[in-house]
């Protein structure tokens, strides 16, 4: 999963881009409106932390544009603790939720998870395909309800495919929501993940679409 921060803040946007980082998400991040606008408005995020007092162009502004245009990504608003007017503009601008300064990283960590997972349909942290069991609060997967021990780049592939199950999610798909916008995108990495993947999870979970890309299906009920 793929996450912006926009935060002019610069040690407090380094300091969630950290949390978010140590949590598995890809991360991006931007220091004012302008940026965060642009990068919000051209890039896929499955969540975007956006602070309302920002130079150039202003918090609100930034995510009505983006509402304006369409874009439809989770968007989780940073207020000031006593400015309760910033928080009734931002949910009317188009705000998923707010969480007021100063919080707990484990806070917005909490609500960005409950983002995600509301906008993918699900309702519990616990994916479960099978025998297979995620669960995106601890990061643990389990086949048969035994451990299996995922580098943090497995776990991501995995993640993405399951929260976005019996669909086909192609390599590009993954590639946009699993990195951050440095990463060299014509590298084959993905097809790595996902052998590695099939050999530790030993079931037959994730399917190969010719041509599309990849689904994760219930075992035994490949199509
Ligand atoms: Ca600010």
């Amino acid at each position: 999963m793929r996450v912006l921060v926009v935060e002019d803040d610069a040690d407090l946007n380094r300091q969630i881009a950290a949390a978010l980082k140590e949590a598995g998400y890809a991360v991006d991040t931007a220091g004012d409106g302008e940026e965060g606008h642009f990068l919000g408005d051209t890039e896929p995020y499955d969540a975007v932390i956006l602070d309302i007092g920002l130079p150039i162009m202003d918090g609100i502004s930034v995510l009505e544009k983006w509402r304006r245009d369409g874009r439809t990504m989770p968007v989780l608003i940073l207020t000031a603790r006593d400015r309760w007017s910033d928080k009734v503009q931002g949910i009317d601008a188009g705000a998923d939720d707010y969480v007021a300064k100063p919080f707990h990283i484990e806070e917005v960590l909490a609500r960005v998870r409950a983002l995600v997972r509301r906008a993918a349909g699900h309702a519990s942290n616990e994916v479960e395909c099978g025998p297979v069991r995620l669960d995106s609060r601890s990061g643990r997967v389990s086949v048969d309800g035994n451990p299996v021990k995922l580098t943090s780049h497995e776990y991501r592939v995995l993640e993405y495919l399951m929260v976005h199950r019996d669909r086909v999610v192609s390599r590009t798909e993954l590639i946009e929501h699993l990195y951050d916008q440095d990463f060299d995108r014509d590298s084959n990495t993905i097809e790595v993940f996902i052998g590695r993947l099939r050999k530790k999870l030993a079931v037959d979970l994730i399917e190969t679409v010719r041509g599309l890309g990849y689904r994760v299906v219930e075992p035994g009920h490949a199509s």
